[in-house]
């Protein structure tokens, strides 16, 4: 089975089509909704200058956080039309709708070497529905903006694992080719899913244990190391009989934590200190202690120095790195050592073992930016978390299945 790619397309032509892109632009926003990292928006250039610099008419799909199928204001695409504008140094009109009037009529006025940004496809609630019939009529609509000679490029790498109207069911109505962002990251993945070398060492953060139940598990084979920091790693110390006090707890995952440790206690590595705070504020005072030492009813938003110290350690003996989450919440100033510290490891790792070093994920990805760590000392950073993480599960994801020939 083969794909064909964004070269196979522009060989072919795209002088005067109508080309239709699955990009993913879902980049965070602060509150007064300017875009924080663009990281995702920067990723999509080279399909989106190349596919214009061959004169086609690019018209691009994209959803931005969670609008639950309803027009909402706040998951405008606007911010997003004004970044791509800039970087692209060339005019990308929004439409006004996702597949309605306004998006036909600007579609059919676009001329050769133009660009027209759909609205949220989140806005249509037949985008993520689970019903294939309301998915597929979604699809029509959107392949119908594009003429009888039209294409379908796939490069949202950061949704690829859903099935969705504007990721799959598009694909099956069209030509299809897979985008320059989707056939880098797939390249670069595949080295680490297939035969890393080892020492193999994977560092998992972010909020929710469930959420990474499946790579625990597919990982903890491969790996040799598995480093557990952020908000998931207060369920795992809680599986050990530490009191972790008012820190984030997913109560249903502890008997599936104590299940993984006897399993793989040899190989999962968790935090010896970590840094609280009475409340989930960057305002108030904070303290360090070990993993028993928390005062009462506070809450721990970080790891510890000691923790950060651990996990370079490990991180130092490695030849792969494969890393998604953050260690704790980033985002707030107080608590961003531990992602700076775990992040400044993989670098030296990189750097100094010639280690094959991948960020794999939104958050973790955008925590590089955002704490202005050098992105170059990375082997390859990743614009997509679910999907890098269900590649390395071995799942089959199914917005690439269905560009295979
Ligand atoms: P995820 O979306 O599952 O990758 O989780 C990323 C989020 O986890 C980030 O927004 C972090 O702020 C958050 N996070 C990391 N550590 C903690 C923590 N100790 N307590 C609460 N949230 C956390």
């Amino acid at each position: 089975m083969t794909v064909k790619n964004l070269q196979d397309l522009l060989d072919e032509g795209v002088d005067g089509r109508h080309v239709l892109v699955r990009s993913d632009f879902n980049v965070p926003l602060n509150d007064a909704g300017e875009i924080t990292d663009a990281g995702r928006i920067t990723a999509s250039l080279p399909t989106l200058n190349a596919l214009l610099e061959g004169s086609a008419k690019v018209i691009v799909m994209a959803h931005l956080g969670r609008p639950k199928g309803e027009v909402n204001a706040k998951y405008s695409l606007q911010p997003v039309a004004d970044a791509l504008s800039d970087e692209l140094g060339q005019f990308v009109a929004l439409a006004g709708d996702v597949s309605g009037e306004d998006a036909h009529e600007r579609a059919n006025g676009l001329t050769e070497g133009e660009i027209l940004l759909l609205e949220n496809v989140r806005f249509d609630p037949r985008e993520t529905s689970k019903d294939e019939a309301e998915r597929e009529a979604f699809a029509a609509e959107l392949v119908d903006l594009a003429a009888d000679d039209g294409a379908f490029v796939s490069d949202g790498f950061g949704v690829v694992h859903r099935a969705q109207a504007s990721v799959y069911d598009v694909a099956k109505r069209l030509p299809a080719y897979a985008g320059a962002l989707v056939g880098a990251e797939m390249e670069e993945l595949t080295k680490v899913a297939s035969d890393p070398d080892h020492p193999y060492v994977v560092v998992l953060g972010g909020s929710k244990v469930s959420d990474k139940l499946g790579v625990i598990e597919a990982l903890a084979d491969k790996a040799d190391k598995l480093i557990i920091g952020g908000g998931m790693c207060y369920t795992f110390l809680t599986a050990q009989g530490h009191n972790t006090q008012k820190s984030l707890l997913q109560e249903e995952m502890v008997d599936t934590c104590k299940d993984l440790l006897e399993r793989f206690g040899d190989k999962i590595v968790l935090p010896v200190d970590l840094v609280s705070a009475p409340e989930f504020s960057n305002d108030v005072e904070t303290t360090v202690t070990d993993v028993d030492g928390m005062p009462e009813d506070w809450l721990s938003l970080d790891i510890g120095p000691e923790s950060v110290k651990k996990f370079a350690e490990v991180i130092a003996t490695s030849k792969t790195v494969f890393w998604n989450g953050p260690m704790g919440v980033f985002e707030m100033e107080n608590f961003s050592q531990g992602t700076a510290g775990v992040a400044q490891a993989i670098i030296d790792a990189t750097r100094n073992n010639g280690s094959f070093t991948v960020v794999g994920g939104g958050d973790s990805a955008a925590s590089v930016r955002v704490l202005g760590l050098d992105e170059d000392g990375f082997s390859h950073i990743s614009t997509g978390g679910g999907a890098s993480l269900e590649l390395l599960e071995g799942k089959e994801l199914p917005g690439l299945a269905v560009l295979n020939d």
